[in-house]
């Protein structure tokens, strides 16, 4: 037997980037309408402003039975009314789909919630790793002044259900409080 090892086509850096088989997406500040609470806030920002980006290593078909897919989010820092700069959060359309997250740069929390509305919040830091389970709505704040970078791995038929979310929203708001984030209930209308 000879057998010669090949080299990975893909990469990712110690910065959390991904080089090779890489689909990149950008949501802006205009893909996150009805996010926020603070409705004026929102519209001062213009629409076409980064909020994150995603860098996925997507190696077979969405969908695929017992499939992985391994990504990069990057959230940039800001506060909209003061709400901390989120991703749009979503229910696993598989809905006993779980995803593991890590911390690689920054600070933030991740938010979940059961269906039946219970919620957790973890603190995201370089190393720390969560482990969102089946059923639980998922989102990542960044609540420091640089980048929020956080690695995932998630199953390849997941899928992602933003509609069973937004009916319900988040019970809980990330609020920068004195420069320090807050948890706070959500008393706006739901997300
Ligand atoms: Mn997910």
């Amino acid at each position: 037997m000879n057998i010669t090892p090949s080299s990975a086509r893909t990469t990712v850096d110690p910065t959390g980037h991904i080089t090779g088989d890489v689909q990149h997406l950008v949501r802006t500040m205009g893909d996150l309408q009805g996010v926020f609470s603070d409705v004026a806030a929102y519209e001062e920002i213009p629409a076409d402003t980064v909020a994150y980006r995603v860098e996925s290593f997507m190696p077979i078909a969405p969908g695929t039975p017992g499939g992985l897919f391994f990504g990069t989010s990057f959230v940039e820092p800001g506060t909209v009314g003061g709400e901390y700069y989120m991703t749009r959060g979503h229910f696993h359309e598989s809905r006993d789909a779980s995803e593991m997250y890590w911390g690689i740069a920054g600070s933030g929390y991740v938010v979940m919630q059961s269906e039946s509305g219970d919620v957790n919040v973890e603190a995201i830091e370089p190393g720390s790793v969560h482990y969102v389970p089946g059923r639980w709505a998922h989102r990542v704040v960044n609540t420091g002044n640089t980048q929020l970078v956080v690695g995932a791995c998630w199953p390849a038929d997941a899928g992602h259900d933003y509609a069973a979310l937004a009916q319900v929203g988040f019970g809980v708001r990330i609020i920068s409080t004195n420069g320090s984030p807050k948890v706070v209930a959500n008393e706006a209308d739901p997300v």
